[in-house]
């Protein structure tokens, strides 16, 4: 095996971020939901590896743009990666501390020089305010990380983050320390070489982590759109179902009460036909907030049909229901919606082989209250 000195793995390290930008870019085009923050981390890949690219290409005499220009373009990448990482934390952006950081840094990088002993300030501010961006950021994303994807997710990107931030805080130390011994990054050292590996395993990670957060995003809001009701926000009949099931079972197993409310709104084809559906689609609306707004943590509401509800109570003595039913009732009427509901009360017991059961129970009770004129609850027997 031939030893591989820096300059070449110096350019395959660029090579590979360049990869990346590449591949983010194309991501982009396909993720339309995280399509800003994606595009920061393609810029952020693309001057990485064209920090790395410049200082590859370092020669003497020495030119500005590949020895200030490389630490601008590595500083900068790492400020686009924090803008682009906060937009998909939902967090804000922060782009004023950003500039104020950055700026005065930056200036003082790009007129300090490309000569020998201008090195050691340059390579220390790089590595100081690279580190004060990545520690930052760790801080400011934590808590979205940690209540969107839990604490697995958040120390799967905060562990290597911080580890990454101290390498950052260690270099910049050491150079401040060996002020007259410039550690460029061309020079063949042993610290050079560990970076560019810290670099390469840095860069896969990030990828890795952040896909696999876009796509657990993705999913998580295709499960809530595949349970919820879109006008109204409840849980839709399918959910209802599994809800009901669950409940079912451990009233089976432990024998606690169980009672279900079907809600029907009375005429609600008047208010259709009369004041048009916007005005029905906001009667369904109000009225899917009043039944939260009235109900335990514990009880289930859903929309099971065009304006029809269904209301799971789990551990409800029949009195509560029925109470409960009741206090419904009187405030719709009391609430000017312009409409009455009717509602249906099963309470489980042994008649009852399955939850279906209960709420056909329950449905019967409904239509009695129909036939008795509306505006009424009955108790299914
Ligand atoms: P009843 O007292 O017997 O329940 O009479 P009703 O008019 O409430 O019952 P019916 O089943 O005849 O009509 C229900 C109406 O609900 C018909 C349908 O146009 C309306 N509807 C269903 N879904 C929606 C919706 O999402 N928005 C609006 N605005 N109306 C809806
Ligand atoms: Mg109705
Ligand atoms: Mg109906």
């Amino acid at each position: 095996m031939t030893d591989l000195h820096l300059p070449p793995l110096l350019w395959l390290v660029a090579y590979q971020m360049g990869l990346h930008a590449l591949l983010w870019g194309a991501c982009s085009l396909l993720l339309r939901e995280a399509r800003a923050a994606v595009l920061h981390w393609a810029v952020f890949m693309l001057l990485l590896g064209t920090g790395l690219a410049l200082a590859g290409a370092r020669n003497e005499p020495r030119e500005w743009l590949f020895y200030n220009g490389a630490n601008l373009a590595t500083v900068l990448a790492f400020a686009v990666m924090r803008r682009g990482t906060q937009l998909f934390m939902r967090v804000e952006s922060h782009d004023r501390e950003q500039l104020g950081v950055l700026l005065p840094i930056l200036v003082v990088i790009g007129l300090a020089g490309p000569s020998p002993q201008w090195a050691p300030l340059r390579i220390v501010l790089s590595y100081a305010v690279q580190a004060f961006i990545v520690l930052r950021l760790m801080a400011v994303i934590g808590p979205a990380l940690k209540a969107e994807f839990g604490r697995a997710a958040m120390w799967a990107v905060g562990g290597p983050g911080l580890l990454i931030g101290l390498i950052q805080v260690a270099l910049a130390g050491h150079q401040a320390f060996s002020w007259r011994a410039p550690a460029e990054m061309q020079q063949d050292t042993g610290t050079n070489q560990a970076l560019m590996y810290v670099y390469l395993a840095g860069a896969a990670l990030f990828t890795f982590l952040f896909i696999v957060m876009v796509t657990q995003r993705l999913l998580a809001s295709l499960r809530e759109a595949a349970v919820r009701d879109p006008l109204t926000g409840l849980l839709n009949r399918r959910a209802m179902a599994e809800a009901m099931e669950r409940q079912w079972l451990r009233h089976r197993r432990t024998q606690s009460p169980l009672a279900v409310l079907v809600i029907d709104i009375d005429h609600f084809k008047r208010i259709n036909d009369t004041l048009g559906h916007a005005a029905g689609d906001s009667v369904l609306i109000h009225l899917s907030t009043l039944l939260q707004n009235h109900v335990r943590g514990e009880d289930v509401v859903g929309r099971v049909g065009g304006e029809e509800f269904l209301l799971v109570l789990p551990d409800t003595q029949p009195q509560n229901a029925i109470a409960l039913a009741e206090r419904l009732r009187v405030l719709v009427r009391a609430e000017s919606l312009g409409t009455t509901i009717s509602i249906g009360i099963a309470i489980a017991h042994s008649v009852d082989d399955s939850a279906e059961s209960v709420i056909a129970r329950a449905d019967a009770a409904l239509y009695r209250a129909k036939d008795a004129g509306r505006n009424r609850i009955e108790v299914a027997d």
